[in-house]
């Protein structure tokens, strides 16, 4: 590491620990390291055990603790980069401004400047209400195990902040896209391929009528996509398939929106009658839609913003869901993309801006203080 920037090199003992989310060890070593960072600070430490197989989760509390809402933190430890990333792929380094390293950016980056800013709160004592901070362990698949929790600290919280990656030069997140996830299993009938052709029912085919109809659900107008993205089926070249699958994901910009596409693509009916389908999942994460709550919130980080003298914009609503949705969709005032400034999440080009850590720790520091 050429660079002595403090927050630097402290930042790259995090990225050196590579904790994929199926990855445990690497997960709740990054819980370690949170927890032995606030050890001997004025701010409380609960660990709560991991559940099916994934990490434990990590809930700091600092400052007065007068019953009222609190102001609430959240961020994930685990990446998609499998382990060994860093030693071939992406190894964590210094280019100019750049500090490569497997989620330096999606969001190890931001998870640690907002933690410093905590920190800092914390030890002034100039919260303006009691503090939350929750670090998860399973974002990257969709938060099954933390959902409830991250809904509970939401719902007893004035203001959530999320500190996903800022995108397009800082701008920050104040509504994203709901998701949803779908598996879709068909059974036909296994034949021959050359001497009993015609006693075979493809599900391959039947899979190929469904991808088509689920594809063209798409409305880029309603800001609506579906796209089947994983697939399978057959047993050999020369069987007619009996079984195949395949997954869909689904965005939508609304609530209702997501009730309608959801009803829709759990009711298609086989083209083929003698094919069996079998649909199941549904919505994951409710849409996070600009309210005027959350609005108001994003014009108080403005006015911060505009005080440690950058120009703070969000952006247009996004496709890509976060832990943000499930506080937003309850109502509870939610800014996103609060974390560090960079580019290429869930690539081997993973970057962040070394310059953009002050400025946004600043940004973090002062809702602390103000919300
Ligand atoms: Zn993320």
């Amino acid at each position: 590491m050429s660079s002595i920037d403090p927050s630097v090199s402290a930042l790259s003992v995090w990225l050196a620990l590579e904790s994929p989310t199926h990855h445990t060890p690497g997960v709740n070593g990054m819980m370690d390291l949170v927890a032995s960072e606030v050890d001997g600070l004025p701010i409380a430490v609960e660990r709560i055990p991991g559940r099916n197989g994934l990490g434990d989760s990590l809930i700091l509390r600092a400052g007065l603790d007068t019953g009222e809402p609190s102001v609430a933190i959240m961020s994930h430890l685990d990446t998609v980069h499998p382990v060994g990333t860093s030693a071939q792929d992406l190894p964590v380094r210094v280019e100019g401004d750049r500090l490569y390293g497997p989620g330096v950016y999606d969001m190890k980056g931001g998870a640690w400047l907002a933690l410093q800013a905590f920190k800092e709160v914390a030890l002034s004592a100039t919260a303006k209400r009691p503090m939350v901070f929750l670090f998860t362990p399973d974002e990257e698949i969709g938060s099954p195990t933390t959902r409830k929790l991250i809904e509970e600290i939401g719902r007893a919280s004035a203001a959530v902040l999320v500190t996903e990656p800022a995108r397009d030069g800082g701008k920050i997140v104040t509504a994203r896209k709901g998701v949803g996830r779908f598996e879709v299993k068909l059974e036909g009938r296994p034949a021959h391929s050359g001497s009993r052709h015609a006693d075979g029912r493809s599900a391959i085919r039947e899979a190929a009528h469904q991808i088509l109809a689920i594809e063209a659900m798409t409305d880029y107008a309603r800001g609506i996509t579906t796209s089947v993205a994983l697939m399978g089926g057959g047993t050999a070249a020369n069987v007619i398939p009996q079984h195949a699958w395949f997954s869909v994901d689904l965005r939508v910009a609304s609530l209702v929106d997501g009730i309608e596409m959801e009803s829709r693509i759990l009711g298609l009916k086989p083209h083929d009658p003698d094919v069996a389908i079998r649909i199941s999942g549904g919505m994951n994460r409710p849409p996070y839609e600009k309210s005027t709550a959350v609005a108001g919130l994003f014009e108080t980080a403005r006015a911060i913003a505009t005080g440690i003298g950058f120009d703070l914009q969000d952006c247009p609503m996004t496709g890509g869901g976060s832990d943000g949705n499930f506080t937003a969709a309850l109502g509870v005032p939610t800014l996103d993309g609060l974390g560090i400034d960079g580019e290429g999440a869930h690539t081997l080009s993973e970057y962040a801006l070394i310059s953009s850590i002050a400025p946004r720790r600043a940004l973090i520091k002062g809702l602390l203080e103000s919300v």
